[in-house]
């Protein structure tokens, strides 16, 4: 039996280059790009929680939806989040990582407003992202990535290529 591509995880603060650099893995290795908050939204994955009177994630619908993709294998996921889904579906977790002035200008042309720009950097600057994956999958999981510039986004997806081609063969 043919073995199954591997699912790899980008993550990472919002602006760090996710859907940039999943897009071009997805074209670059024939990858199945999964951007999950657009499969929360089409599929209206959240409920509403009457204590707290707010929208919530329906982690259980989605984690549902997702499995049967995921065990087909060969898909790119992004998500600025690591430790909802399970260990098993991954066998590379990138974090994108980006300078704090790199980042304040991308979140600024995004039109975001101060204060989410600030929480923003400031997460970036905590290392949030990479310390949840870090915390979340075994050492040699995850692979953290500067991605300040378009070179570095060619060499990124390069050393993913290679890690693909190393891992699973
Ligand atoms: P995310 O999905 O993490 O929020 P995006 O991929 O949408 O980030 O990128 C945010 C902005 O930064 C976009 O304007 C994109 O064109 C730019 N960008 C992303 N990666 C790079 C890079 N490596 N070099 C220069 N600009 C980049
Ligand atoms: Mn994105």
């Amino acid at each position: 039996m043919e073995s199954k591509r591997p699912n790899i995880l980008v993550t990472g603060t919002p602006g760090t280059g996710k859907t940039t650099l999943c897009e071009l893995l997805a074209q670059t290795y024939q990858l199945n790009y999964v951007h999950v908050g657009t499969v929360i939204k089409e599929n209206r994955f959240v409920a509403f929680n009457e204590e707290l009177q707010c929208d919530e994630l329906d982690e259980d619908a989605l984690l549902d939806h997702l499995e049967v993709i995921m065990n087909q294998g060969g898909n790119v996921v992004e998500h600025h989040e690591s430790d909802l889904f399970p260990l098993r579906w991954f066998s590379l977790v990138v974090v994108l990582r980006a300078d704090n002035t790199v980042l304040y200008d991308r979140l600024q042309q995004r039109g975001y407003p101060l204060a989410k720009i600030q929480e923003n950097c400031s997460a970036e600057i905590c290392r949030l992202s990479a310390d949840m994956a870090k915390e979340n999958y075994p050492e040699g999981v995850v692979l953290e990535m500067s991605n300040d510039s378009l070179e570095q986004l060619q060499a990124n997806c390069r050393q993913i290529g290679a890690w693909m081609e190393a891992h699973h063969q």
